[in-house]
């Protein structure tokens, strides 16, 4: 399905491609597709580049052609369908859009869904009607888009998966994310580094959380803080003394903060009136923000009570300053502004008749087969180099925003 969708899509751009060469625009919209936003390149140089399997399984002619048809090679209506306004990487990552895509040319559709799995349905179909030639998905629940995709399909509109997998789906072209493993790497070895650096335990005492069981990611995240965790807790250096170590008993639906505030409340009632925890895997600076506070409603962070060892991720404002106040222990930053170069780059290549640049093509088969991806490269974030990081070399934030 996804091939013959850039099968069609191919012999259109065929088309739009032969009637381009005879007028202007051509000339700009070739420069704008090889013009690659700097760090989208580098990433991309970091890695060797795979052709995709839609576009390998397609001639190239066709895979470069059928949405460019559509989209008149180098304009058209792009649908971003983001799935929540409450975290500020979401935020970011649809303003990063929408700029990038419309220095392509494209104008932009850009809806959030508040977090609600019909809302966002209704607005991916909407945007299928209102003529998007391609649409930018960052799902709710990856498994719900199924019948949204195949009307996406059915209109030979091109599909990119935003950071989250669409599951269960023959309808996703490519896959725009981060090396979601190695993200959960960086924070079960950050819990290890800053037990090691912070605290007298032997052994430590720590507690595990997960993201929401229905984002695809949210499992790899698990998995890699795991694959260094445990062997941690299979010596004894680390306790786990709720005995909650399986993904569907830590993990925290829709990434709600109060939700996990609630379990690590009543971890501390329930698993630690006598003892303390000393480290906490948290995997989202927004759940982070809810176990710190219920740490601190717990005596943690006064007296001698200090706060346990805190993880992160997506180098939210609040948390980078909670990690300045040493509060939070570490995050990871994602830089959502190369996110947004990789998928608008997606786009663009699939729009044009031409092969969008992946460098993973095995880690993420969504149920329905092995989806092309583009991986982007996570960064371990603490006290000790956050300025480097997020203000001097990445300039994602200026000193003053995180005062
Ligand atoms: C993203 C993370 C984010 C989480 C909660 C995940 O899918 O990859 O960056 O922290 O969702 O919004």
């Amino acid at each position: 399905m996804r091939n013959s969708i850039l099968r069609t899509i191919t012999v259109g751009v065929v088309m739009s491609l032969s009637l381009a060469a005879c007028g202007g625009d051509d000339d700009k919209a070739a420069s704008q597709s090889t013009s690659a936003p700097a760090a989208a390149t580098s990433a991309a140089a970091s890695e060797p580049a795979a052709s995709s399997e839609a576009a390998v399984s397609s001639s190239p002619e066709a895979a470069a052609t059928s949405a460019a048809a559509a989209a008149g090679g180098g304009g058209g209506k792009i649908g971003v369908s983001m799935p929540t306004k409450e975290s500020e990487r979401w935020i970011a990552d649809g303003d990063n859009m929408k700029k990038t895509l419309e220095g392509m040319g494209y104008t932009v559709d850009l809806q959030y869904a508040d977090n609600k799995i019909p809302d966002q349905v209704s607005q991916v179909e909407n945007m299928i009607t209102g003529g998007a030639k391609a649409l930018v998905i960052a799902a709710i629940d990856g498994t719900t888009l199924t019948g949204a995709l195949q009307k996406a399909a059915d209109a030979k509109i091109a599909v990119i998966a935003y950071d989250r997998l669409i599951r269960d789906s023959e309808n996703v072209n490519y896959y725009a994310t981060f090396d979601n493993f190695k993200v959960g790497v960086i924070q079960g070895q950050s819990l290890i580094d800053g037990l090691a650096a912070k605290a007298k335990c032997k052994p430590c005492n720590v507690e595990l959380f997960a993201g929401s069981p229905d984002d695809n990611n949210a499992k790899f995240f698990f998995d890699g803080a795991m694959s260094v965790i445990q062997p941690k807790i299979d010596s004894k250096e680390f306790v786990v003394k709720s005995g909650e170590t399986a993904f569907d008993k830590v993990a925290i639906l829709r990434w709600e903060a109060a939700t996990a505030q609630k379990r690590m409340d009543d971890l501390l009632s329930r698993s630690y009136t006598d003892g303390k925890v000393d480290g906490v895997l948290s995997p989202y600076d927004g759940l982070s923000r809810g176990i710190i506070s219920a740490l601190q409603a717990g005596g943690y962070g006064s007296g001698d009570k200090v706060l346990p060892v805190v993880t992160g991720q997506d180098a939210e404002v609040e948390s980078v300053k909670s990690i300045i106040a040493d509060e939070q222990y570490s995050t990871v930053f994602k830089d959502t502004r190369k996110l947004a170069e990789v998928a608008s780059k997606m786009v663009d290549a699939v729009l044009k008749g031409g092969k969008p640049e992946v460098n993973n093509e095995k880690d993420y088969d969504n149920g329905k087969g092995i989806v092309p991806s583009f991986l982007l490269d996570p960064v371990s974030v603490d006290k000790s180099n956050y300025k480097a990081i997020l203000i001097d070399d990445s300039k994602y934030y200026t000193e003053d925003q995180l005062k």
